[in-house]
């Protein structure tokens, strides 16, 4: 058995797009779980669509999710160069061959493409093959006036059969291909040349790409036919849908990887997710590490239907990360944040634990903040909820008892204040979601706050404590009264 390969290759048109990241991810995996290499390709051939800029973001991508490839551009290996611009002489040579086989032929019509009437057609007028009728002596005249030219392949009759690890059996008519262009009039190939010569040259054993490409596939089988080359393993992926059911496209503004990371989403649980577009891992089990991945990766968990991007489940899953995280990596990564909403003495480690699992993303953090350092106005109705018990009435003897008991409250520490209101609730006939409501709404003005009322008294001292307490009751004294 030759050593599984498998290769990424992206076209520099921009940014990371969803999709291709997981082709990338999924290419790497599948090498990983085989003891295999992963190649990075750059398909540059298609100058109109190059952006400047571009490979950087496939590097800085790669780099930030942790996918290393073993060979590429940055890297060096034994079959470089590995950018497309920079093999042109070895597509010519091939496309050559192909002629001499006569599975090719060169064409001087002038078009590159279809034409805009064939594009806007119902049916696209394939081309005519005009230039195949061609004798020797005129193409040598052509070639001796310097004409332009592309170089076709050949369609051969028949049909064409192939299996894909994905999507099964594919069958297509040889009639319905068009004699594609492989060589350009600038003497690039177009990518559904260099592709197959590349995937050859490189020892590519198994091909991964949007399933966008299953319909080309027998054209690019045709090619390693007329080579006699042996054809890869392909393992096409489903397409993803965004949150509508339309596909996902950097067209519809659909994010790319950049944009997650711009929107908070950290790059592993970004990279988490994105591999379960298309995967289904053994055990239903959602969160992994690159390497827990590669682990238990298998082509037959992937799924030929289309999966939707659900940002919720992202925003979810961030969240995971966050509270699994390493303490002092996400104190390091929380802390400007929780600057910026606290400026006073509070312990800022203790509220960098309080807000760790609850953030979804650390822009939050402020917001859950904001009582810290002084208590926001806030509407006595805050007082009233109905799970709770509570109301103004019994918030207000609540907190009178808690002043009143100020003196048994000696340690001002979570568990034994825990312990010492409940008492004090029970003493006084009441829940103690009424007394720890009451507290933690006098305490933070704010219904919902990063911990309980015990654990807030603990972070804001006795003396804060007692101070927010009797602003409260007086507060309430004066709507009540
Ligand atoms: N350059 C192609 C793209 O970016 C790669 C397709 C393939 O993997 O063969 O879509």
């Amino acid at each position: 058995m030759p050593q599984v390969r498998t290769r990424f290759a992206p076209s520099p048109t921009g940014s990371m797009h969803i999709g291709n990241l997981r082709t990338a991810l999924y290419e790497y995996l599948y090498a990983k779980s085989k003891g295999g290499a992963f190649v990075l390709r750059i398909e540059d051939t298609d100058r109109a669509r190059y952006t400047e800029g571009a490979v950087d973001i496939i590097y800085d991508t790669l780099r930030l999710t942790g996918i290393k490839h073993d060979e590429g551009p940055d890297v060096g290996g034994p079959y470089a160069p590995y950018v497309q611009s920079e093999r042109k002489n070895e597509y010519l040579f091939c496309a050559e061959r192909l002629i001499e086989r006569g599975a090719a032929y060169r064409c001087f019509c002038g078009k590159e493409e279809k034409g805009e009437d064939a594009k806007n057609a119902e049916q696209p007028a394939k081309y005519d093959r005009r230039c195949l009728r061609l004798s020797k002596e005129e193409i040598a005249a052509n070639l001796e006036r310097g004409l332009p030219y592309v170089i076709r392949q050949l369609i051969p009759e028949g049909r064409t059969a192939f299996r894909d690890e994905v999507f099964g059996e594919i069958t297509v008519e040889n009639a319905e291909i068009e004699d594609q262009v492989l060589i350009k009039s600038d003497g690039l190939p177009t990518y559904n040349f260099a592709n197959v010569i590349d995937d050859h040259l490189m020892d590519i054993t198994h091909v991964m790409r949007g399933c966008e490409y299953l319909s080309s596939t027998p054209k690019y089988n045709l090619l390693y036919e007329a080579f006699g080359w042996d054809i890869p393993a392909y393992i096409h992926l489903p397409l993803i849908l965004n949150e509508n059911g339309e596909k996902l496209s950097k067209r519809c503004g659909d994010a790319s990887f950049n944009d997650l990371i711009e929107r908070g989403f950290l790059p592993e649980a970004a990279l988490n997710y994105v591999a379960l577009l298309g995967w289904a891992p053994p055990d239903n089990r959602e969160i992994f590490t690159l390497e827990e991945m590669a682990e238990v990766f298998d082509v037959n968990g992937i799924s030929k239907s289309p999966s939707k991007f659900d940002y919720k489940k992202l925003t979810w899953l961030n969240g995971e990360y966050f509270k699994n995280m390493d303490f002092e990596k996400f104190f390091g990564m929380a802390f400007p944040y929780i600057e910026r909403a606290v400026k006073g003495g509070a312990d800022k480690r203790k509220l960098a634990e309080m807000v760790k699992t609850r953030v979804s993303f650390l822009r939050e953090i402020e917001e859950m903040l904001d009582f810290v350092d002084a208590a926001p106005p806030y509407d006595t109705a805050l007082y009233t909820h109905k799970k709770m018990k509570t109301n103004p009435e019994t918030a207000l003897s609540a907190l009178e008892a808690v002043r009143d008991n100020a003196g048994r409250l000696a340690v001002f520490e979570n568990a034994a204040l825990y312990e010492a209101l409940t008492a004090l609730a029970a003493e006084k006939g009441m829940k103690n979601s009424q007394l720890l409501w009451s507290v933690r709404t006098a305490l933070s003005g704010k219904p919902t706050t990063p911990c309980g009322a015990t654990e807030l008294m603990e972070l804001l001292g006795r003396g804060e404590t007692f101070g927010r307490i009797e602003a409260a009751i007086t507060k309430l004294k004066g709507e009540l009264c």
